[in-house]
């Protein structure tokens, strides 16, 4: 068609499928296998229709206090959006304006490439080292921007705080984004280090730890200078981004420490159950600090493991990429669930000894 050749072409990123079958082991796109807070029902139940004749609140300030108070911050270091993907989008269009390459690792979230490609954003993907590490050193020489999570998606690995901050220290005139959405399962938070350094902004998110993927709450924590600055591109874009039921709702969750801690607790014992179990059945993996686990089977093809586990409605993630194609990206779902999945691998295995 001749109106094609305006059209901004992009390829678009892949998210993990929603099957809509209810009987299934859903361990393929990282979302907590418990509910949220009891709290966060009530929240919801209590908004009005009366309510939602009005705009909710441009500037978000409910949620964003809340979240300053929990973190020890002031409302004006916290930016809030729909899903940290909003967030991260905003930080894109917004940081990363610059001619010299955006650097973030060839393994990651691999939304990274698409927004880069989605708004012209010049980048390099840094390859990680052998063990699936970030090295440093990679990170210092000239750029316009680096992005990375942490731990790193998929493979779940927590790097450390010295090498963050030396790799924010290191990159003064451009600002880095730590993207730490699997940070509450047993990682280190560089939340603090926003206080000393104006270039680093840590974007974190309510659909994994806090369990309300289907909420869409994100944040980003930093100097109150790069907060103004995401302001402004979001209020060029979209002045209401967050609905009056997730404001409510994020509110919540953050009241409810105890609920929180105690779900967190619950799925880390899962997930070294797990990896204790998956060791014993030959898989390898490195040592995840996330809610999945990143693993490999020496005599295994992951993509057959993969279609065979979803025959049997447990869905994983495989990614069919250089690099990562032997591994698969395994969820902590439920103790029940891991076992029904484990059982499965164990018959698996066995039925290809044989
Ligand atoms: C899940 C995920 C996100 C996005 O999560 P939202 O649901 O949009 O908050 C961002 N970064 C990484 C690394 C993720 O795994």
């Amino acid at each position: 068609m001749k109106w094609e050749a305006n059209v901004r072409k992009v390829t678009p990123y892949v998210p993990g499928e929603q099957p809509k079958c209810t009987q299934m082991i859903k361990l393929n796109t990282n979302e907590c296998p418990y509910p949220p807070s009891p709290g966060v029902a009530e929240a919801i139940a209590g908004i009005s229709t009366e309510e939602l004749r009005l705009y909710p609140d441009p500037e978000v300030g409910e949620l964003r206090q809340a979240l300053a108070e929990y973190y020890g911050v002031t409302k004006e270091q916290v930016f809030v959006g729909v899903g940290s993907d909003d967030v991260l989008a905003t930080a894109f269009l917004t940081f990363f304006h610059s001619d010299r390459p955006l650097l973030f690792p060839d393994i990651t979230y691999s939304f990274y490439e698409v927004w880069a490609e989605l708004f012209g954003i010049p980048y390099e993907r840094v390859p990680l080292k052998e063990d699936f590490h970030i090295c440093a050193g990679d990170y210092k020489r000239e750029n316009g921007g680096i992005i990375f999570p942490n731990p790193n998606a998929p493979t779940g690995m927590e790097e450390s705080r010295e090498l963050i901050e030396d790799i924010v220290g290191s990159n003064r005139d451009v600002v880095v984004i730590v993207d730490e959405a699997y940070v509450d399962f047993g990682a280190d938070s560089v939340l603090s280090l926003t206080e000393k350094y104006d270039n680093l902004l840590v974007v974190q998110t309510f659909s994994k730890s806090r369990a309300m993927a289907g909420m869409r709450i994100g944040f980003a924590i930093g100097h109150p200078k790069l907060i103004s600055y995401l302001n402004d591109v979001k209020f060029s874009f979209n002045s209401y981004t967050m609905n009056r039921t997730a404001i409510a709702a994020g509110v919540a969750a953050l009241k409810d420490e105890t609920y929180f801690r105690n779900t967190l607790e619950r799925i880390i014992e899962t997930r070294e159950r797990t990896k204790a179990e998956l060791k014993k059945l030959g898989f390898l993996f490195p040592d995840s600090k996330s809610n999945f686990i990143f693993a490999t089977h020496p005599r295994l093809s992951a993509k057959s493991l993969y279609q065979a586990c979803r025959e049997r409605n447990i869905y994983l993630r495989y990614f069919d990429k250089p690099g990562i194609r032997d591994y698969l990206r395994i969820s902590i779902g439920k103790e029940e669930e891991m076992h029904i999945f484990l059982d499965f691998l164990k018959h698996y295995i066995e039925q290809e000894r044989g």
